[in-house]
């Protein structure tokens, strides 16, 4: 074991602080990752505060990790020495259920695989996040990088882009197809530069106007506020696809009318309050509304691929690990543009 810098919350209610996290050392399939670059997804913050449920603390979270290679296991093929690589919310899983052997990691049987924190690793010591200066992981869940892309635009996409690139895939977002973005968030901002890219109309809805300019050079089409009621009177009808990645309890039944006869709305937003809706809002027009949990390894890495091939990356905040506690709150008050990512070597 070694030991590693980290800051990590000890409490729902305590900011999180400097501490250390123990990593395993290098065994034949790992590679050690010095890592760059994390960035602060809201889930972060829903873990660590117990809105999800328990928590054993202390706990560092992170699941959106950039870095560098600098060891690898004597059996490791795909990685060497000095490349970039990159770490999401999944470390390991068990392998040998029906959905790890069908590459849907995601979906282990096994408690939903081991989660990159707030999981017990198979040492059986709690698996400790990307607010850390080093990891050691298994090749296969660790991910190339675009060489195309700095780092710290690179780290988000490990979370909060697979998490929309993949409901965009699945719903067939493209030519012809209208697809609408609530929330423009970190998981927001991606879905529009995403699906932007895949062809199709994109339309986001935000809380107000503020980040209309933004919303349109990232690649939106249309941009419209949700405080205004007339959104949701002309645009009745008139969506294919809407990805929700709002954090928060939404009005379902405000929402469900702008999709078409057929069309789908996907909710990759995790708020921990229940969310109701009347059935009625889905009867009246074959909708459907669904769930989307991140993605496999093998779509991280085919949307790694995408996203380096048209050069897409987050639009990051950098921000030094003593400011994490602030940028909690900014992320809360939804004062980002668009992703914070922590500089990991301001904690060596
Ligand atoms: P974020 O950066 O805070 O973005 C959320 C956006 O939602 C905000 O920017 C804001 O957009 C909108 N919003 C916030 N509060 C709202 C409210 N009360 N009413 C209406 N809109 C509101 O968060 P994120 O990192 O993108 O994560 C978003 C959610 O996805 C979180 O719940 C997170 O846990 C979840 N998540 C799920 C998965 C998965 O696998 N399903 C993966 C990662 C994250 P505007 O300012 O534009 O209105
Ligand atoms: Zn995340
Ligand atoms: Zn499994």
């Amino acid at each position: 074991m070694f030991t590693a810098n980290a800051y990590s919350a000890t409490s729902a209610n305590e900011p999180l602080a400097p501490a250390t996290v123990q990593r395993r050392e290098v065994g034949p399939h790992d590679v050690h990752i010095e890592i760059k670059y994390c960035g602060i997804c809201h889930s972060d913050i829903h873990h660590v505060r117990s809105e999800w449920g328990p928590v054993d603390y202390p706990v560092a979270p992170g699941h959106e990790i950039a870095g560098i290679v600098t060891q690898v296991g004597e059996k490791v093929t795909k990685f060497a020495v000095g490349d970039k690589a990159g770490v999401g919310c999944l470390v390991d899983s068990c392998r040998e259920c029906a959905n790890c052997r069908a590459g849907r990691e995601q979906f282990c049987v096994q408690g939903g695989g081991t989660l990159t924190f707030g999981s017990v690793d198979k040492d059986g010591n709690p698996t400790q996040g990307g607010y850390t200066t080093d990891i050691v992981v298994d090749e296969n869940y660790t991910l190339k990088l675009p060489d195309t892309l700095p780092l710290e635009q690179a780290a988000p996409l490990l979370c909060a882009g697979i998490t929309t690139y993949s409901p965009l895939r699945k719903w067939g977002a493209g030519e012809g197809k209208k697809v609408a973005v609530i929330g423009l968030g970190g998981l927001g901002h991606m879905a529009v530069k995403l699906a932007h890219a895949m062809g199709a109309e994109v339309t986001v809805l935000s809380q107000s106007l503020k980040k209309r300019e933004d919303g349109l050079r990232l690649g939106a089409h249309h941009y419209r506020a949700t405080s205004d009621p007339a959104t949701f009177t002309e645009l009745a009808g008139s969506f294919d696809l809407i990805i929700n990645t709002v954090s928060a309890k939404l009005d379902l039944d405000t929402y469900l009318p702008l999709l078409t006869v057929d069309g789908a709305m996907v909710n990759v937003g995790a708020p921990a309050e229940p969310l109701s809706l009347s059935v009625f809002s889905l009867i009246m027009g074959n909708r459907s509304y669904a769930g989307s949990l991140i993605g496999s390894i093998a779509e991280t890495q085919e949307m790694l691929d995408f996203c380096g091939t048209y050069g897409i990356g987050a639009e990051v905040e950098v921000v030094p690990a003593d400011k994490i506690n602030e940028a909690y709150e900014r992320v809360l008050a939804s004062d980002i543009r668009y992703r914070f990512v922590i500089d990991i070597d301001t904690m060596r």
